[in-house]
């Protein structure tokens, strides 16, 4: 009885066979990562786009990705971990709707209910066996991990996985139901479906995909870590006046429209748009960042001022008006946007090494020319046509730098 439940499992603690005197007829399979667990993605405010493709699918990180690689769902555990109260813990790490569907499974007596997830067995098996004791998430008849060498793929395994399921229980089957927050995936459990014999429900549920970022600093001395000096590096610093979300969104949005929506947003400057006070690469100086810090307050102190910049300390905030978009090298295709801003309170105390706030924003992309960013700041590039808006563009921003990791010299 229950062989395929034996034969899969990968975590011998949390097995819990079915009881003998009832009959299967349903099976609920819910995915983990994002489906069940909020687990960490990679914050793709760090990283250039080549690099987050390379975190997703390469070997940069000591021969792994960021979903083979453990100590990134590790930490997340732990800090789920240390949260004491058991709702607090699923509030923050749980996706609630879920985990409440996957406890009625397992209450009702007919149903097998298992884990069921495309990390690798002996990579996480272990990991997974501990944790989810520990965090009482003991509400299913299996935990599933891909065990080596069944299937090239996620998807292969899990067809592997459900097929000896229904095989096992096809004479009582009624239903069948997959829950996975990744819509190529749902579409592919469909057509699996749709290829299966039998007269029983099968459903493939789509659920919106939760995640939740490691700490900032933790992930990118992690990612640091892993992929070794020679495999990344930090993009030139860049120093200036940063656009906050809603206001990069309405620019984006204004320039999206103004150019009647004929250039794709991935040409357009990616988050986060900033005024650059000073060249790419260098710092202002120090008594300037305590200047403009405490708004030229004569007793300000130096270090202090100092330390919130480089602590990316968001406090510094700085009004402008955006009154004119400047585009060049504008083909099919292909367009450098930029914007002037003026301050929004003239008697604010503002520093920058250029004659002109320029709002300029770099792209994922890393096909940035820098030397076109310089000469529009300072006024020299010749092609660019500047256009007066009609009506001007409030923006908020903060005083800080920002750099992105990217692919090393190596690869
Ligand atoms: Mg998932």
């Amino acid at each position: 009885m229950h062989k395929s439940l034996q034969r899969w499992n990968s975590c011998p603690q949390l097995l819990t066979l079915p009881p003998h005197d009832f009959h299967v007829k349903r099976i609920h399979v819910y995915d983990f990562d994002n489906t069940l667990y909020l687990s960490p993605q990679p914050n793709r405010q760090f990283y250039t786009r080549p690099l987050l493709g390379t975190l997703y699918g390469g070997d940069l990180l000591n021969g792994r990705d960021w979903w083979s690689e453990p100590l990134f769902l590790e930490k997340s555990f732990d800090q789920m971990l240390a949260i004491e109260d058991p709702s607090a813990r699923e509030q923050e790490f749980w996706n609630k709707e879920i985990v409440d569907l996957a406890k009625s499974s397992f209450e009702d007596k007919e149903t097998v209910s298992i884990l069921l997830t495309g990390r690798k067995e002996e990579l996480f098996g272990p990991l997974f066996e501990k944790t989810l004791k520990k965090c009482n998430v003991t509400f299913f008849n299996a935990v599933c991990l891909k065990k080596p060498g069944v299937g090239n793929n996620t998807m292969e395994y899990k067809t592997t996985v459900l097929k000896e399921l229904i095989d096992e229980y096809e004479g009582t089957l009624e239903e069948i139901t997959v829950y996975d927050d990744r819509l190529s995936q749902v579409q592919k459990f469909q057509a699996f479906f749709g290829q299966l014999g039998g007269t029983f429900q099968r459903m493939a549920v789509p659920v919106v995909p939760r995640y939740k970022f490691l700490d900032n600093e933790e992930e990118c001395r992690m990612i640091l870590e892993l992929a070794g000096p020679d495999g990344i590096r930090w993009t030139p610093r860049q120093s200036g006046y940063f656009l906050n979300t809603q206001s990069h969104k309405n620019l984006l949005s204004f320039t999206f429209n103004f150019f009647q929506k004929k250039y794709n947003w991935n040409l357009l400057p990616e988050y986060p748009m900033y005024i650059p006070c000073c060249h790419l690469g260098e710092t202002p100086p120090v008594d300037q960042i305590a200047r403009i810090w405490s708004n030229d307050q004569a007793n300000a102190d130096i270090q202090e001022c100092l330390q919130k910049f480089q602590s990316q300390d968001p406090f510094c905030e700085i009004t402008f008006n955006v009154v004119e978009l400047g585009h060049c090298g504008r083909t099919p295709g292909k367009i450098n946007v930029f914007f002037k801003a003026e301050p929004c309170d003239k008697s604010r105390y503002l520093w920058s090494q250029f004659k002109n706030f320029i709002v300029a924003g770099r792209r994922y992309d890393s096909t940035d020319d820098n030397s076109l960013l310089q000469r529009v700041v300072e006024g020299k590039q010749p092609s660019m046509q500047w256009i007066k808006l009609r009506r001007p563009i409030k923006i908020k921003t903060f005083f800080g730098h920002y750099a992105r990791l990217d692919k090393g010299a190596k690869l």
